[in-house]
């Protein structure tokens, strides 16, 4: 079982909680991204166990009236095996999708992945059009050159500031500098598409900034949020009229995903800490 101090940030270890939770959430505006938790398998049986995991998620979404979808990570289901595993398991995962009208996000993992995760993006957009969507990360110093060469794909673009700890070579490591650079890839994608912009961010400058160029371009876009973070401001948005996704991990892999949290901000395990406690 999972314990109170880390259900904050995971929806539960099975698909049927993660259903729950995704209902939970719609009631409030809140439309649903599940991603089931797991990463970086070099054994192709653990990657095509996850496959069949999706399409099983993917088959329960479409058998309820949920605003919810699926996200996957490229290690999850092979990169790390061989690009053309992944190329295959990712296609045969939204063809299924595809089939029964659901949407799936790619996440986007180390840089030594990013070509291989865009060529697939590209190849799969143009085949089933505006059904996926790509996280890009704004900092790797590439990421403009990136965000030029699929600005006209059919296919939805989660711009983040990026998660990953990358060599100072290719990566901006400067918070400011990579905040900087998040604003202008936000610009850059509100200002060239009319559609499938995806703010992943919990920074309030960022989102305003993203409700700001909305207006101001006509864009359709979407703010996206983490289960477990900023929660009332994802709610608030909603009833605002924005268009809102939580992106809610599940499975049993839990543990490192919440310890991930844990480091990333510590204010994190106050706030768990003090909502088991009640106060
Ligand atoms: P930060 O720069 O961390 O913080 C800026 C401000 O936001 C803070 O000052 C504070 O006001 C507010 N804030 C941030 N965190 C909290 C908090 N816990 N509680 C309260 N306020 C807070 N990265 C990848 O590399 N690949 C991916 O595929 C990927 N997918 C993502 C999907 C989603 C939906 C989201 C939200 C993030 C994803 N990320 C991904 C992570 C992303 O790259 C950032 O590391 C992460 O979102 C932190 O940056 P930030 O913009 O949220 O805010």
């Amino acid at each position: 079982m999972i314990p109170p101090i880390a259900r904050r940030f995971v929806a539960g270890e099975s698909a049927a909680e993660a259903l729950d939770h995704a209902r939970t959430y719609n009631e409030d505006g809140v439309r649903m991204i599940l991603n089931l938790l797991g990463e970086h398998y070099d054994d192709p049986v653990d990657a095509r166990a996850d496959v069949d995991a999706y399409k099983d998620l993917i088959d329960d979404i479409a058998g309820t009236d949920l605003d919810a979808c699926v996200s996957v990570k490229p290690s999850q289901i092979g990169i790390d095996v061989s690009e053309d595993l992944f190329q295959e398991h990712y296609r045969e995962i939204v063809a299924y999708a595809h089939e029964r009208d659901q949407f799936v996000w790619c996440d986007m993992e180390d840089a030594d992945t990013t070509d291989a995760t865009l060529d697939v993006f590209e190849a799969v957009a143009e085949d089933y059009p505006w059904a996926v969507g790509q996280c890009i990360q704004s900092n790797l110093k590439r990421t403009r050159e990136d965000l030029k060469r699929v600005v006209d794909v059919p296919g939805k673009i989660r711009i983040v500031k990026g998660a990953y700890d990358e060599d100072p070579e290719i990566a901006y490591k400067n918070k400011a500098r990579v905040d900087e650079a998040y604003r202008a890839d936000i610009e850059f994608l509100f200002e060239h598409r009319e559609r499938g912009v995806a703010i992943g961010s919990h920074d309030p400058e960022m989102v305003s900034l993203a409700t700001r160029l909305g207006d101001e371009f006509g864009t359709d876009y979407e703010v996206q949020m983490l289960m477990g973070v900023r929660e009332d401001a994802q709610r608030d948005l909603a009833a605002q009229g924005v268009e809102v996704w939580q992106y809610a991990p599940y499975g049993d892999k839990w543990l490192s995903y919440f310890w991930r949290r844990v480091r990333e901000r510590k204010e994190n395990v106050l706030f768990a800490v003090r909502a088991v406690l009640g106060r």
